[in-house]
């Protein structure tokens, strides 16, 4: 009989590890079922441009069928409730049962609140698609709003964490306030742009130059930092700041910390941190047939360390999984995964990054080229060079638009 397996969460790890089983497997050798909550692709790394307003839609979210190229692969729109690992299946929201002989847990990240009063009920957050959009749609009315009451709060927009995020989506308010000011016939001079940030400096982790850089830059354009400062409150109109000060602000978007899918909690399975403690063969500690990768996994990288939640680590690890997964239904021996690290490029706009590639520190322009680099290789391995042209021509045409409001 064919083996089932059951891959949920078509982010980056489940995408490219269903690439794989594509390329891999032999015709009826096995029946996969990709499940995920839409029917669309959301790439993650891009989610501050949909928040800002400065990419389009179909930029940023690509139809999963479409990306898959064979009928190797079922794809199945549906929210995952809970996972019975005794009777071997997935359990739907919309109350269908799926079976698996081999399961993969790939449900990505959520944003960490860390229980600061009002921050989960009043702050944005940087999620998935549809929570990232509602930043835009926000901002919007915010303008509009203010054509009429002039309140001030209604154009303090404040980025919460100046970690990687936080940073990016920063400079994406940069670009996009501009043209709003133009678009709702609203003085620049009347918005604020605050970055709050517990630590000392922007980029906390990163080195001296890339923060010296970003921190020069996001101040040329305007932006107030507010490092060594913390959100201890949050309403639908204000924040409470570590110094007792009360700041006026209706737009407050957290990007203070990501953890595993809360869903993973839910389950019989080992949870550390927040994220299922795997194997080096990527399994789920104690369930051979169950697998597990990107940011919902916990991968040790040494005694005290796990690998950090990023597409580069669930990307490397779908690599792995896929032809392990393949292995597995044919009994054959699985390679252990070893992470690769090949640098971080933190975008400031389109036009400004920072980072390291291969051990060298860049910034600038140089740093913003290589970012697109990057994400274009993620779209070759997805979808071949096709894909890349077709997501690529897509890119100037809201930049275009804020080009043109902004002269
Ligand atoms: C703004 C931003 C910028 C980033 N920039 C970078 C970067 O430059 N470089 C980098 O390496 N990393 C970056 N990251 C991190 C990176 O996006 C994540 O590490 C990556 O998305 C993890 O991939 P994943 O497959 O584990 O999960 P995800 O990509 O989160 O995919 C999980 C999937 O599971 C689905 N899902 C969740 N729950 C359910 C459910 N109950 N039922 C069905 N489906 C469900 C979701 O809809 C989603 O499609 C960035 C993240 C953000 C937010």
């Amino acid at each position: 009989m064919k083996k089932k397996i059951v891959i949920l969460g078509g982010g980056y790890g489940g995408l490219i590890t269903s690439r794989k089983l594509e390329k891999l497997l032999k015709d009826n050798e096995a029946e996969v079922t990709l499940i995920n909550k839409h029917e669309y692709h959301y790439i993650a790394t891009q989610l501050h441009k949909t928040g800002a307003g400065t990419a389009s839609d179909d930029k940023i979210t690509l139809h999963i069928p479409e990306l898959l190229k064979t009928n190797k692969i079922t794809f199945k729109k549906a929210t995952v409730d809970t996972v019975d690992f005794n009777q071997q299946q997935v359990h739907l929201e919309n109350g269908e049962k799926v079976n698996y002989d081999y399961l993969l847990l790939s449900l990505g990240y959520e944003v960490d609140t860390f229980g600061i009063p009002g921050v989960e009920e009043n702050a944005f957050k940087i999620r998935s698609f549809r929570s990232t959009k509602a930043i835009y749609n926000h901002m919007l009315h915010q303008f509009e709003a203010y054509q009429s009451d002039k309140d001030p709060s209604r154009l303090t927009f404040v980025v919460a964490g100046a970690g990687f995020t936080g940073v990016e989506m920063i400079g994406e308010l940069v670009e996009a306030i501009p043209g709003l000011c133009k678009k709702f016939d609203v003085p620049i001079n009347k918005t604020r742009i605050i970055n709050i940030e517990a630590s000392e400096s922007v980029l906390p982790g990163f080195d001296k130059k890339a923060i010296d850089f970003t921190t020069d830059y996001v101040q040329k354009h305007g932006v107030e930092l507010m490092t060594s400062t913390k959100i201890m409150e949050c309403s639908p109109t204000s924040l409470t700041l570590s110094d007792g000060t009360d700041l006026p602000a209706r737009t407050l978007i957290w990007s203070g910390g990501v953890r595993g899918n809360r869903l993973l909690e839910k389950l019989d399975l080992p949870v550390e941190k927040s994220r299922v403690k795997v194997d080096s063969y990527l399994r789920v500690q104690g369930k051979e047939n169950v697998f597990c990768i990107g940011d919902a996994a916990r991968f040790m990288k040494n005694d005290t360390e796990a690998l950090p939640p990023t597409a580069q680590v669930a990307i490397q690890q779908a690599e792995v999984c896929g032809p392990n997964l393949i292995a597995a239904i044919r009994g054959e021996s699985l390679k252990t995964f070893e992470y690769h690290h090949k640098g971080t490029v933190a975008s400031i706009g389109n036009t400004a990054a920072v980072g390291n590639v291969f051990g060298i520190k860049i910034s600038g322009l140089f740093a913003a080229l290589m970012k697109q680099v990057v994400e274009a290789r993620y779209l070759f391995v997805l979808g071949g060079p096709m894909l890349v042209i077709k997501q690529f021509s897509k890119l100037q045409k809201p930049y275009q638009v804020f080009a043109s409001q902004n002269k």
